[in-house]
């Protein structure tokens, strides 16, 4: 019999991707997310070149609509040194609260059941039949197949113990994003990462003429300026002078910005309780790499092939999940590490100061620090 019944927990860019993939080729499929489409997220909304193929077979029209298309990256030191550099592949950027509703759209003309305002409290394995219970609301829901692909914190997270959220690097070292959308005059083909004490903000096109600048800090810097964002924009962004001069003459579009708390960079486990995890789920690539939505994309993709194979009965759920793993850890565990590797680079402002002088004169080894936070067309 094909155990074709999959439950998603999260309903971000790994979760949508996966439910069309799956609803076209004949699973039944319920997605639960807690907040109700469309709706802002806190992203950088660069989303690099490799998934734009991908995206594009998903049914999202992405060349009908005219999207900046990014090739240069300019990184900026608190003290205003400033490096520029052609990216290896690229990006474009577009809104998540554009891509996701589109994706949204896509997923229940194919018969998803998207289920908004639904909050997980509890996914249970039952070994006697081999399927899962999914709670929410009161309610449960059973089914063959369960992906949790709830983003980068969860009340899951908490309910199951996961290592890093016990840690003590997490409780110490917690980041903190925070991102707005305005007009602006900036090179629509140009991302920047203007960095400043413990943290760094990036801005590049969106549709529509708009921008999306979004910064990560740590939960200490905040804290430090009486945990106000308006203070430590003083007293911290614009010691750099290309955040103070943004910020002075940007026309600001969200009476206030939507901001995460509580990020975890430290790696995840990929399966708990049989239950297989995507996206920032499954360990989050920190964002000055701009490829997390492509992780979570791509990692959609070889999910599905495993979890096909095994609702046809062609492997079992102990080769379904580790086949997984290998999977997602051929091709996402090295560009993890490099990321933490890069963003610890990162933070003081002598330390980032001598490295962009270092890097200035080497640009070949700027372009190969890139490739290895990206991968490949999927
Ligand atoms: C500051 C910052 C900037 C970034 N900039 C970029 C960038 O420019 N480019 C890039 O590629 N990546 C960027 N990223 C990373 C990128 O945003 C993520 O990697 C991507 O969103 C991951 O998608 P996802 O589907 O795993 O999770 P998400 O998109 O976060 O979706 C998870 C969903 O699960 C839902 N959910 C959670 N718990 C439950 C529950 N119990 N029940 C039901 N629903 C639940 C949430 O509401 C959410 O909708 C950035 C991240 C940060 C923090």
């Amino acid at each position: 019999m094909r155990k074709n019944k999959l439950g998603i927990v999260g309903g971000g860019l790994a979760g949508l991707s996966l439910a069309i993939q799956a609803a076209r080729k004949g699973f039944e499929v319920t997605l639960f997310e807690k907040n109700t489409y469309p709706f802002h997220r806190v992203c950088g909304e660069y989303i690099s070149l490799e998934s734009y193929d991908f995206i594009e077979r998903l049914g999202v029209p992405l060349s009908a609509w005219n999207l900046p298309v990014i090739k240069e990256l300019e990184i900026t030191s608190p003290k205003g040194t400033r490096l520029s550099e052609a990216l290896p592949l690229g990006g474009f950027g577009l809104s998540r609260y554009q891509i996701d509703f589109e994706l949204v759209q896509i997923a229940r003309s194919l018969g998803v059941l998207i289920l908004e305002k639904h909050t997980v409290s509890k996914i249970d394995y039952l070994t006697a039949t081999d399927s899962f219970i999914i709670s929410a609301n009161q309610q449960t829901w059973e089914v063959d197949c369960c992906v949790g692909s709830f983003g980068k914190k969860s009340n899951l997270d908490v309910a199951w113990k996961r290592p890093f959220v016990q840690s003590q690097e997490t409780r110490l070292n917690n980041y903190l994003g925070v991102k707005y959308h305005l007009r602006t005059d900036f090179p629509k083909d140009k991302i920047a990462l203007h960095n400043f004490v413990d943290g760094y903000c990036g801005i590049s096109a969106i549709e529509d003429d708009k921008y999306c600048l979004c910064y990560l800090t740590t939960a200490q810097n905040l804290k430090k300026s009486g945990s106000k964002l308006e203070q430590m924009h003083e007293q911290v962004l614009f010691r750099n002078p290309y955040l103070k001069s943004i910020f002075a003459n940007a026309d600001f579009l969200f009476s206030e910005p939507v901001t995460i708390s509580q990020i975890s960079f430290e790696p995840k486990t990929l399966v708990e309780n049989h239950v297989l995890l995507l996206g920032d789920a499954a360990g989050m690539i920190t964002p000055l790499c701009g490829n997390g939505m492509s992780m979570a994309l791509h990692g959609s993709k070889i999910a599905f092939e495993w979890i096909d194979k095994y609702a046809n009965g062609i492997i079992s759920r102990y080769e379904l999940e580790t086949q997984f793993t290998t999977s997602w850890n051929q091709l996402f565990k090295r560009r993890l590490w490099v990321g933490r590797q890069i963003q610890a680079q990162f933070g003081s402002e002598f330390q980032t100061e001598v490295l962009l002088r270092s890097l200035k004169p080497f640009p070949f080894i700027v372009k190969k620090i890139i490739s290895l936070t990206h991968g490949k067309p999927f």
